[in-house]
């Protein structure tokens, strides 16, 4: 179900013990966590790109006080994933929403993200899974029709890519920003809903949307870690505690 990432190849990669290799002779060692790293020279921004170590944990140490526990129970819902599927989360991050789903309907998990320090994070916590580290904005290193369900969560969006990936009864589960999330901290965003609507509509037809919000009151830390994870420097006056908003908008699509 892997793909070859070398340019010009997109030959399978067959497991072996610690390693994917395409019949090329192009060879992937597994890191000690046990992901794969499969991102080219060629599909890198920077030297180190994706989130920085401290954004990934001051994430996981959010998802870990439950403060995201109401966003996952809402995904979770609309997913209404079962042990059948195969899904892909595009842009996984830490593996919180992927590996935590996947624990529970206990279904075939395959999370990318463009951050090694993320899919670490992720492969270390949740061993079960397949985590890789590739830029989904270029090309998502699988075959064709390989899943059954995507997720995209607060992540870039890659229609062509994620219709290519699903089966054609498969769905697609894109969670971004509502307005009030993180009003708090930042002042009311965009409606976004529309915009991604048109991103997708050349592949995708919505079927069922859905807003999850919910409220915490974080101590001066938590606050800290999510400035971290926005990459909001920090103010001069240090973070103190209050109470913050989290909110996503759930679009569920299907190809068209
Ligand atoms: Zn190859």
């Amino acid at each position: 179900m892997l793909l070859c990432p070398v340019r010009d190849c997109g030959l399978a990669l067959a497991r072996e013990e610690r390693r994917v290799v395409c019949s090329r002779g192009h060879s992937f060692d597994a890191a000690r966590s046990g992901y794969f790293n499969l991102l080219q020279p060629q599909d890198k921004r920077s030297k180190q790109p994706g989130d920085r170590v401290e954004a990934v944990q001051g994430r996981r140490r959010l998802h870990d006080l439950g403060v995201t526990q109401p966003l996952l129970d809402a995904i979770e819902k609309l997913a209404a994933a079962t042990r059948e599927d195969i899904v892909l989360d595009a842009g996984c991050g830490d593996g919180f929403y992927l590996g935590m789903l996947a624990r529970k309907a206990g279904f075939d998990a395959h999370g990318i993200d463009i951050s090694t320090a993320a899919v670490d994070a992720a492969a270390k916590r949740y061993p079960e899974c397949e985590w890789i580290v590739a830029n989904a904005d270029r090309f998502v290193p699988y075959a064709d029709r390989s899943f059954s369900l995507i997720l995209s969560i607060t992540a870039r969006m890659n229609s062509s890519e994620f219709r290519r990936v699903l089966r054609d009864d498969g769905r697609l589960l894109v969670a971004i920003p509502a307005p009030e999330d993180l009003v708090e901290l930042r002042g009311a965003g965009r409606d976004r809903v529309a915009r991604t609507i048109e991103t997708f509509a050349h592949d995708f037809k919505l079927i069922e949307q859905r807003r999850a919000t919910t409220v915490a009151d974080l101590d001066a830390n938590a606050v800290k870690d999510v400035l971290h994870s926005i990459y909001r420097p920090l103010r001069s006056k240090p973070a103190e505690a209050m109470r913050v908003t989290f909110s996503l908008d759930l679009l569920l699509f299907r190809p068209t």
